[in-house]
């Protein structure tokens, strides 16, 4: 590995139509760790994680990883590049069984991998006591851990995920944060998490970005965030 972050972002721009969603967003992620992206609604979180995977076209700026221009990669070659996007709901398959929705996850691989399978489910104990049943049949948070996991079969570097507690109720977005902190822990991964829920997600990251109509508006130690007053108020909203 290089000394320079993992995903450097520099200068990015995006737009919807004619709405400029993302404004010259300039952030670097370190490799290893959990990070959050905050801000209210509209200010650009979704569309910089889409951009950064590929799944929404960036009108200027750059996107590397360990190095490399990944800035116009279509979202399948990002994920092979190491980018694993989990969207806002999960999106995964309820008519599929939870092993079935995990294998889909690995067609990146170009072939099926018992020994990732295995990983999964190990740190999943939920989904290997359901991995024969319809994910359908699943509650919002087993299906959560189901849409990581099956991010997790392609093997990214970075895992970046849209809004996971969205839906949930307190307690099962508690032991969501508490998943991805002990996956930061136990793995290789870099993980980015899109949150609305920001006390909540400063609480379990190490370090946050915070987006105001498009643009960096702060940046931080997570610990540093909660107790920056003026940042909560302006931005954050508690
Ligand atoms: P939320 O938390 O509400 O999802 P967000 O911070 O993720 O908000 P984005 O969804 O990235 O924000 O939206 C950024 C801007 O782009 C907003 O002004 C939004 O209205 C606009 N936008 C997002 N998606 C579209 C779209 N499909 N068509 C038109 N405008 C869009």
């Amino acid at each position: 590995m290089s000394d320079k972050p993992l995903l450097q972002v520099q200068d990015l721009t995006a737009h919807h139509g004619a709405v400029r969603a993302l404004d010259r967003v300039t952030l670097d992620v370190p490799e290893r760790g959990l990070y959050a992206v905050l801000g209210a609604n509209g200010a650009g979180k979704s569309t910089l994680l889409r951009t950064l995977t590929g799944l929404h076209p960036a009108t200027s700026g750059r996107v590397t990883l360990d190095g490399e221009d990944i800035t116009h990669l279509p979202a399948e070659r990002a994920v092979t590049k190491g980018l694993a996007h989990v969207p806002e709901g999960g999106g995964v398959i309820v008519e599929l069984t939870v092993e079935e929705n995990l294998r889909l996850g690995g067609i990146w691989r170009g072939r099926h991998d018992p020994d990732t399978m295995a990983e999964v489910l190990d740190l999943f104990p939920p989904l290997e006591q359901r991995r024969g049943k319809p994910a359908g049949t699943l509650s919002g948070g087993e299906r959560q851990m189901l849409a990581i996991g099956r991010a997790l079969m392609a093997r990214p570097r970075v895992l970046l995920l849209d809004e996971p507690s969205l839906g949930l109720a307190p307690m099962i977005t508690e032991q969501i944060f508490t998943l991805l902190g002990d996956l930061r822990d136990r793995t290789w991964l870099t993980v980015v998490l899109v949150e609305q829920n920001a006390a909540g997600a400063l609480s379990t990251t190490d370090h946050g970005f915070v987006l105001d109509q498009g643009r960096l508006a702060a940046e931080g130690a997570s610990d540093d965030l909660l107790s920056d007053d003026r940042t909560r108020h302006a931005y954050l909203g508690f």
